[in-house]
């Protein structure tokens, strides 16, 4: 039945953990895996979500099945968090938030939504580079999926001038991806002053906007102040679209929590598209998992623990911050001779090295240190243990 299957490339990122489990030096480190690490390279529980879970138990909540587009307390809960506490656009009841299988369900249900609804130039925009499941996505719901200028790789930072230049071009309608904030692959974001210009030549275009935001708390350790491009952008008018995702910024990866909001104007537009988003949720997947969802909500709705959350989210990204000091102080220490300031200019999970595709081979090969061929390494698999070998490393194959 099957002989006419072809074998499938493997998944980049998965690849590379399969080589590094493989791999029996004691020296390896695993900086491939978007996941955080603490300072004991072991993955992390967030207090916070230690303490929901007890409370959760302590409930013995039964295992009905929740509505189509999830339970409204945890889709008030997380769009509040996104848009903010007293949104105008959640107040005047014209979005539409369902739950979805985390961030990547968020972006599948979303863009399939648009494929298929969405009347205008079925035309979208990606930075450069961009999260690699991006186009893949589009690939398989046959959306067209153009780039923008993101990244200059001479300076390792934003590209504002070659993104306006690029997005003026954009034909009207189209829609345009945007990372909202700790950019996967770079950790290169927009400054306020650059999403301001961002807004206005989108707003100028007629573009519309499809935020990603997957790192939520990530960039700064401020959650409304990584929010600010999504709040800035409504706040300007703009009817947006948003990925949301709890993997990274509460650590519940396997859980799949996620949301998908759109903007919709007024309450009668919202009924409408709400009603369209539930017949596709219910095809594909009947309605969304309860426990992840669960502890959000616990979290999100409860001040104490929301208080305990907003510390885990900060003293993940300073322990982030701290490796990236850490990190460029060992390199520039050994003496190197090129410049490494972007390390602690990039922000959130990962930072783009800049290592050529023949460093991040001799760093795998004779140093046990994997990461993308790309040269992004995720700063949250450095611990102060590992810091000084890998930056060894790096100066080694640098100089
Ligand atoms: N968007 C971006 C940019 C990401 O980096 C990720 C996680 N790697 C996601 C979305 C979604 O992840 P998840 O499905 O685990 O929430």
């Amino acid at each position: 039945w099957w002989g006419n299957v072809e074998m499938g490339p493997p998944d980049v990122i998965l690849g590379i953990t399969e080589a590094y489990k493989k791999d029996t030096s004691p020296k390896k480190v695993n900086l491939g895996v978007g996941a955080y690490r603490d300072d004991n390279g072991n993955p992390f529980v967030l207090p916070s979500v230690r303490k929901a879970e007890e409370i959760l138990h302590k409930k013995a909540l039964n295992h009905e099945y929740a509505p189509i587009g999830g339970e409204a307390s945890y889709t008030d809960a997380v769009a509040k968090l996104a848009f903010g506490e007293n949104s105008p656009v959640l107040k005047n009841k014209s979005n539409v938030t369902v739950q979805t299988l985390s961030g990547t369900g968020a972006l599948r249900l979303g863009l399939e939504f648009i494929t298929k609804h969405y009347a205008k130039n079925k035309e979208i925009w990606m930075p450069t580079p961009t999260w690699g499941n991006h186009p893949q996505i589009c690939n398989t719901l046959n959306l067209s999926h153009k780039k923008y200028r993101y990244y200059d790789p001479k300076t390792h930072g934003f590209d504002l001038k070659g993104a306006i230049e690029d997005i003026s071009k954009i034909p009207e309608g189209s829609i345009i991806l945007l990372h909202a904030c700790a950019h996967n692959p770079t950790g290169v974001d927009p400054k306020p002053s650059d999403w301001e210009q961002l807004s206005h030549v989108i707003k100028e275009r007629k573009l519309y906007p499809f935020f990603d935001m997957a790192y939520q708390g990530f960039a700064t350790g401020d959650v409304d102040g990584d929010a600010f491009a999504v709040r800035h952008f409504v706040k300007e008018g703009h009817q947006v679209t948003l990925a949301q995702s709890f993997a990274k910024n509460m650590g519940l990866y396997g859980e799949r929590a996620g949301a998908l909001t759109f903007l919709c104007g007024d309450e009668g537009s919202a009924a409408k598209v709400m009603s369209q988003v539930k017949i596709m949720i219910r095809v594909m997947y009947s309605n969304p998992p309860l426990y992840g969802a669960r502890l959000v909500q616990e979290i999100l709705n409860t001040p104490e623990l929301k208080k305990l959350w907003l510390a885990d989210v900060k003293s993940m990204a300073d322990r982030i911050i701290s490796m990236r000091t850490k990190l460029r102080a060992g390199i520039e220490g050994a003496g190197n001779k090129l410049p490494w300031q972007h390390i602690t200019d990039q922000i959130g999970m990962f930072c783009y090295t800049g290592l050529k595709p023949d460093q991040v081979e001799r760093l795998t090969k004779e140093f046990h240190v994997y990461l993308t061929k790309d040269g992004r390494i995720s700063v949250a698999g450095i611990s102060s243990k590992n810091v000084d070998y890998v930056a060894e490393a790096m100066h080694k194959v640098t100089s």
